[in-house]
């Protein structure tokens, strides 16, 4: 590969941060290649890029035998991980959906390949193994506009934090009355009103499950503990997240939330990427910049959420598994929006975890959780 060109696997090229990563990388043809491309069930855009991209391995789950691979002749048919361990993928985005991540970034950090992690399902169930391999020298860069923000206050700094604060929308239910939400519908809960992202985030953002979740990728990402983690809400979706130093001082990271920022940041690193995705932010036009407490009575997954996060062990696994079927069971309207909350609590309260956290415990505990969900919903 040319000099000075960084070549790139991407694992869910055809879901919303596979193509904004993608969206990053056509416009700095000269930057990157790439290497492999990866999708569970669009073909159809998969070939597409394929065409466009001209990747060297190509992994697709449900890939016939005339499949998007055998179109392009460069393209081989492959596996997920052995997309991840091409000599040439420097860097490989996760962009996954779902705890199906895990082992692969695992794999990867295993094999020291510079990981971009947009699917932090794989931080919040395997937190504690992939800290390790980062403590052993692995490199994970976030790709979660949240997580990224953090990132980018803390480069150039003492790792003297004092406090995270991050911030939340409060996603597209933030106005509606408490008591209405067992009848908010599927569309109602998918129009977010600031972020352009896939449907289970969406969903999760509607619950706050996913500000749960990035409280869990900020703990074991940036080593802080729980009780210095902090949420507000802050609907605008500008400030990103902060950080508070031990001399009081606060950094934030701001701009107009758009994804393609953040992935151009881990694509880039250690540079600063030079395409503008947004407008310039206009601080005068935007005029106004609010913060509000989390109100715990319309979001009861948040501390739900923590709880299993704070006890540890196997609990974020069952509880993200019976996420994921949870809003999939609501996104086929075979449950409630408040369903998703009373089913994931059931869950997690039946969960007995085992007495050591290994891939295989958390794996078992993830198919345990999502037959269980199953059979109570
Ligand atoms: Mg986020």
């Amino acid at each position: 590969m040319a000099a000075g060109v960084k070549g790139i696997a991407i694992l869910g090229s055809t879901g919303s941060i596979g193509r904004q990563a993608l969206e990053v990388v056509r416009r700095f043809p000269e930057r990157f290649r790439v290497v492999g491309l990866s999708a569970r069930s669009n073909l159809a855009l998969l070939s597409r890029q394929v065409e466009e991209f001209c990747p060297a391995v190509v992994a697709a789950e449900e890939l016939a035998g005339d499949g998007a691979g055998a179109r392009n002749p460069l393209a081989s048919r492959a596996t997920v991980l052995e997309l991840v361990a091409h000599p040439d993928a420097e860097l490989v985005v996760m962009a996954i959906p779902g705890a199906a991540a895990l082992v692969p970034v695992l794999h990867a950090l295993q094999l020291r390949k510079r990981v971009a992690l947009a699917s932090k399902e794989a931080v919040v169930i395997g937190g504690a193994l992939v800290a390790r391999e980062v403590a052993a020298g692995a490199e994970l860069l976030p790709v979660d506009s949240e997580a990224s923000a953090i990132w980018q206050c803390l480069r150039g700094e003492e790792r003297d934090v004092a406090r995270l604060i991050l911030t939340a929308s409060g996603g597209p239910l933030r106005s509606r009355p408490v008591e209405e939400l067992d009848r908010v519908t599927p569309q109602e809960a998918l129009r977010h009103p600031t972020w352009r992202m896939g449907e289970k985030v969406t969903v999760d953002s509607a619950t706050l499950m996913n500000k749960a979740f990035e409280v869990m990728e900020a703990h074991w990402l940036f080593g802080v503990p729980w009780e210095r983690i902090e949420v507000v809400v802050h609907p605008q979706s500008i400030v990103h997240s902060l950080v508070e130093f031990q001399d009081g001082s606060v950094k934030a990271q701001l701009a107009y939330p758009d994804m393609r920022l953040p992935l151009q940041y881990a694509l880039f690193y250690p540079q600063r990427g030079q395409g503008q995705f947004t407008e310039r932010l206009d601080l005068v036009r935007v005029r106004r910049l609010t913060f509000e407490p989390l109100d715990p009575a319309r979001y009861p997954a948040f501390a739900l959420a923590l709880e299993a996060a704070r006890a540890g062990g196997t609990y974020p696994a069952a509880l993200n598994a019976a996420d994921e079927v949870a809003v999939e069971l609501f996104l086929g309207e075979r449950i409630g929006f408040t369903d998703i909350l009373r089913l994931v609590r059931r869950v997690v309260d039946e969960h007995r975890p085992g007495s050591e956290l290994s891939l295989e415990e958390i794996l078992a505990a993830d198919a345990w959780a999502r037959q269980r969900a199953r059979e109570l919903a």
